[in-house]
């Protein structure tokens, strides 16, 4: 029983909402270090089906979300606060929530897709109702978007003057995780992460290492004690670990950009190219914030209404790994079998989908969705539209990818090819890129009869080529 100057002392303290969404960690957390202020705070995950149900959602990100918030959870206890997981529509369980609570704000990391910024006008709008405030941070970009103009004020549509302006900025330092959090209020109960269906997938044959800030951070301690040295000489072998694998954790919010971007020491060369990388990621983001109509279109007006072919077979032997090309037949085996690919594989299989069959590049995109582990819509539109030669920097359409050029520069021995398409690991390595140039003799000496075991290429590249650039001069606006 509660005397009244007990109730009034409970009607004096702040309680703060924490809303955590893709910045699953608690290291350099702008929104947890400020609702780390209040009397008490309730840290919540909304699992919202529209994401986790939705057409666009991989199993390895299912998966990796599901270890990220057990990881989370377990910090969050260590500093003597708990996350509570519910399931439903963000508008009402965080509304609910702040009632119950009778919350004075609600801390988020402000994300910039459209489908972000429409839910959290939603929310805020409702929160609005109950007397509460929806505070956003930054957090999921380095710099916030819209704060990286030209002279004449506006944003940039180009990635190399965006980076000079970019790199020179004062971005801060990172913040240290909070020591300990406010207690949590009592009585609010949320979902056991084993009861989660939404998260139970089952994931690609060779699952993605666990996800969450405590695997990430071995992971960057890993990268930053040796391999970051030679990402310049590495970064585009197809079948090297040269790169640093944290584009999950990065997505996920696991490991902050701006801590990553602060430990390199950027006047080494490796540091330097990594450190221009991780800026593309912020770009993008920005450029969507400022535009987001390039979610769904061509990022350039004249392009958004090319009529690109109707052609299931080509993308479904596309999707299948089954083009006849080796370098992007490996590729797309290892998007399925992974959950990840590499970013050269990426662009020669984004060129051959857009160029050499002609196929709308959103296909593609939707398909990366579907199963990349760190798939992150602002970065695959960028990347898609890029290849397609309908974004910012696009690669000219007339500079179409050779797939057996690519494949003998990226992957010289074939390495790649024969982990991911063992149909071929026994062909030697000139003929890896192009074994349907081999004789009938040579194939059955080497175990692979073409047309057969391994298809043939689905479309010629010098024709398919010519093709692109007859259709894009005829009906480029
Ligand atoms: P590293 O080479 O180690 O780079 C470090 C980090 O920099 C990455 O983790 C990533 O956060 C950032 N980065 C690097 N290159 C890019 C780039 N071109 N654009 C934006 N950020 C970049 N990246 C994603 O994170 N999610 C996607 O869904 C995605 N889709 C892509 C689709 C296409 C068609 C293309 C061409 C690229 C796409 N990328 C995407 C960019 C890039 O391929 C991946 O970020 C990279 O392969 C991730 O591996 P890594 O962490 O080892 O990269």
């Amino acid at each position: 029983m509660s005397t009244q100057g007990d109730e009034e002392e409970t009607q004096d303290m702040a309680t703060d909402i924490m809303w955590f969404r893709r910045d699953l960690r608690v290291a350099d957390h702008p929104a947890l270090s400020a609702a780390a202020d209040a009397d008490r705070l309730l840290c919540v995950f909304v699992l919202d089906r529209r994401i986790l149900a939705g057409d666009r959602m991989s199993p390895a990100r299912a998966i990796y979300l599901r270890h990220a918030l057990a990881d989370l959870a377990s910090s969050l206890e260590d500093r003597g606060s708990r996350l509570v997981v519910r399931e439903g529509d963000p508008t009402t369980v965080i509304t609910d929530l702040a009632r119950e609570v009778e919350a004075d704000a609600v801390h988020v990391s402000e994300d910039h897709t459209p489908f972000a910024r429409t839910r959290d006008g939603a929310v805020e709008s409702a929160l609005q109702d109950v007397g509460t405030e929806l505070v956003r941070h930054g957090g999921v970009t380095i710099a916030p978007p819209g704060s990286v103009r030209t002279g004449s004020g506006s944003v940039y549509k180009v990635f190399t003057p965006f980076h000079r302006s970019w790199k020179d900025r004062e971005h801060g330092d990172p913040l240290d995780a909070p020591g300990s959090l406010p207690p949590a209020p009592d009585g609010i109960e949320g979902l056991a992460l084993s009861d989660c269906d939404l998260l139970a997938a089952d994931g690609p044959p060779q699952a993605w290492p666990d996800g969450g800030e405590g695997p990430a951070r071995q992971r960057l301690e890993r990268w930053l004690e040796g391999a970051v040295e030679d990402y310049d000489d590495q970064r585009d072998v197809m079948a090297a670990d040269g790169t640093s694998r944290l584009s999950p954790d990065l997505h996920m919010g696991c490991l902050s950009p701006r801590e990553v971007w602060s430990r390199l020491d950027r006047r080494r060369t490796g540091h330097s190219t990594y450190a221009t990388e991780i800026a593309w990621r912020d770009f993008y983001l920005h450029v969507m914030a400022e535009w987001p109509e390039t979610a769904r279109t061509a990022f350039r007006p004249e392009y958004r209404d090319l009529p690109w072919r109707d052609d299931p077979e080509g993308l479904q032997a596309w999707k299948d790994g089954m083009t006849g090309y080796p370098v992007v037949d490996a590729a797309m085996r290892q998007l399925t079998t992974t959950g990840w690919m590499h970013n050269r594989a990426r662009m020669i299989v984004a060129s051959f989908l857009c160029k050499d069959l002609l196929i709308d590049w959103r296909e593609g995109e939707a398909h990366f969705m579907r199963h990349l582990v760190d798939a992150d819509v602002a970065s695959n539109n960028g990347g898609w539209q890029w290849a397609a030669g309908t974004g910012t920097d696009a690669q000219p359409f007339f500079r179409i990818f050779n797939p057996v050029t690519q494949g003998t520069r990226f992957d010289p021995e074939g390495s790649y090819v024969r982990r991911y398409v063992p149909e071929l690991a026994d062909l030697p390595t000139r003929s890896i890129h192009a074994p349907w140039k081999l004789s009938d003799e040579d194939q059955r000496r080497h175990g692979v009869r073409i047309g057969t075991d391994y298809p043939a290429p689905i479309v010629d590249h010098g024709q398919a080529r010519e093709r692109a650039l007859e259709w894009f001069e005829a009906h480029k606006g």
